[in-house]
């Protein structure tokens, strides 16, 4: 069975409709063979403007929808993503190049956003605040805030949305969903595996959840239709610094979750068992194309010689194939451009002094498709390509002697998303946890950069764009605040004591 044959079994299974991915214009492809799998119905401006607006008339009533109820939409979500979850996890292998584990690991992502979302529809508490007035009370309300607008990036290709829409449904808003044009057929099955939750749940209005198809220029349009009250978009940092202004241009609220350059530390008393497997999953895993993907290390000059060597190693056996049908840890690169990019900052890094390890293709036999061994670079200090983000599995190793000096270096990058230390030293590691340590929206000890669980806020600073999404309080911006004072006396006392008798 070829690749394209095997996704249109699995549309099916997951109940996609064939004339959304058929005789459109928008090619598919998977990067595991570079094989064309569909022809994707694009939308019009005008048909953008549409959804838009059919959105916005789902919104008016969804928000008076009370909450709980919003969240067991949700629930019912969750139930249909368990049961499919092996369909969509392999679908998400085809499309994205993820190995099954991660491809599968992306669905419960979505089952666990789904299962704290509908925890949440019972807790978007709001507060009391003492007032300085006899008679009153304040308060703290939060409130639906109307279409949120999500585009997202190829390579969490479905667990970005869920991030964004479970949140964005149980606060009581609808959602339009602009995904990469690189991973249309997951957005597609994600949509229709929501219909028949809406369907098992009943009463839920046309347009609630809406997927529109297209390049940039559809991107566009949601970012620029005065009805999207949030646009939630995760790319790369080009893309933020495009979308970011236009947002602010009409006062719109955006969650900006752009690009990383992150980097660990691993000092003198690492448990370097430990860290050579949180760094090969950090850098090699999802074949370096995470967000999170670890792609600078900083090493003390005492343990150098003795961590190097052991990671070269595992770049040098590390499996390379098929997700599909080999037991591969690294799958494909995305695409041509990526492979070249990554060719790109290796002759850089080069140029630089860097010395490599890996890099070089992968014969698989299929001549569109881009695997490479992942690359270890030996960098004489930070400088080049390190300071930038190439998307693709390449590590760039230094050498430190002083704390401090490392901590600057670490912090010296424009992205500022994720870090990690590795070191049984207590005070390193609170010094990398504190507010002249790591930088970054995520700090870990003895953990990679990669990976993180839905409870926490994820997101970065700086050129990272400063978003927040998932767990924690990451629904309060999702929603709008009000502040609410109430008299019930008969006097009307001004605050700060000001008098305007008449
Ligand atoms: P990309 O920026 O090329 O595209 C992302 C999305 O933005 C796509 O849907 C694209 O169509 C859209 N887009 C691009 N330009 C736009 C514009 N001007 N207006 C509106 N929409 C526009 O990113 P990619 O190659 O798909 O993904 C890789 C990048 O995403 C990396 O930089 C990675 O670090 C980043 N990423 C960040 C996070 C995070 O949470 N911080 C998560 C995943 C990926």
């Amino acid at each position: 069975m070829t690749i394209a044959q095997e996704v249109r079994i699995l549309l099916a299974r997951l109940g996609v409709a064939e004339s959304a991915y058929t005789g459109g214009t928008m090619p598919s492809f998977s990067p595991v063979s570079g094989e064309k799998v569909a022809d994707i119905v694009v939308h019009s401006a005008d048909e953008t403007g549409k959804a838009i607006e059919l959105s916005q008339a789902a919104f008016r009533e969804w928000r008076l929808v009370p909450a709980p109820k919003r969240g067991e939409l949700v629930r019912l979500f969750g139930e249909e993503l368990r049961a499919l979850k092996s369909e969509l996890g392999r679908l998400v292998s085809i499309e994205a190049g993820k190995i099954p584990s991660e491809g599968l690991g992306e669905v419960q992502e979505m089952i666990d956003i789904c299962d704290f979302a509908v925890g949440l529809s019972r807790q978007l508490y709001g507060l009391t605040i003492a007032t300085e007035r006899p008679g009153h009370r304040m308060m703290e309300t939060w409130h639906p805030l109307g279409v949120v607008g999500v585009i997202s990036a190829f390579n969490f290709p479905v667990a970005v949305w869920s991030w964004n829409a479970a949140l964005a449904l149980v606060c009581g808003n609808s959602v339009v969903w602009k995904p990469s044009e690189k991973t249309p057929l997951t957005a597609l099955a994600c949509l229709a595996i929501f219909e028949r939750a809406a369907k098992r749940f009943g009463d839920v209005p046309a347009g609630l959840a809406q997927v529109i198809m297209g390049d940039r220029t559809v991107g566009e349009a949601l970012v620029d239709h005065p009805k999207v009250a949030l646009v939630s978009a995760t790319g790369s940092t080009r893309m933020g610094r495009e979308v970011g202004p236009r947002l602010a241009r009409r006062f719109a609220r955006s969650i900006l979750e752009l690009g990383g350059n992150n980097a660990g530390i691993v000092c003198p008393s690492a448990d370097l068992d430990m860290a050579v497997r949180a760094i090969a999953f950090g850098a090699m895993g999802t074949a370096g194309q995470r967000c999170t993907s670890l792609r600078r290390l900083f090493v003390h000059e005492s343990v150098y010689d003795t961590l190097v060597p052991r990671l070269k190693k595992a770049y040098e056996s590390v499996s390379v194939g098929s997700p599909l049908d080999t037991s591969a840890l690294v799958g494909p690169l995305i695409d041509k451009a990526a492979y070249e990019n990554m060719q790109k900052a290796l002759s850089e890094a080069v140029e630089t002094g860097g010395i490599v390890t890996g890099g070089k293709r992968v014969d698989t036999g299929h001549d569109n498709a881009y695997y490479v061994r992942p690359a270890l670079v030996e960098m004489p200090k930070q400088d080049g390509p390190v300071t930038k983000e190439t998307f693709a599995p390449i590590l760039y190793v230094m050498k430190y002697d002083d704390f401090d000096e490392a901590i600057v270096d670490h912090n010296a990058v424009g992205a500022g998303l994720s870090s990690s230390i590795f070191t049984l030293n207590l005070q390193e590691a609170e010094r990398f946890l504190s507010p002249d340590g790591s930088d970054c929206g995520i700090a870990n000890v003895n953990i990679g950069t990669s990976g993180a669980e839905i409870g926490g806020a994820f997101g970065g600073e700086k050129e990272t764009g400063g978003g927040r999404e998932s767990g924690s309080d990451a629904w309060k911006a999702y929603m709008r605040r009000a502040t609410n004072t109430v008299n019930y006396s008969s006097a009307l006392p001004l605050a700060q004591g000001v008098s305007f008798d008449i």
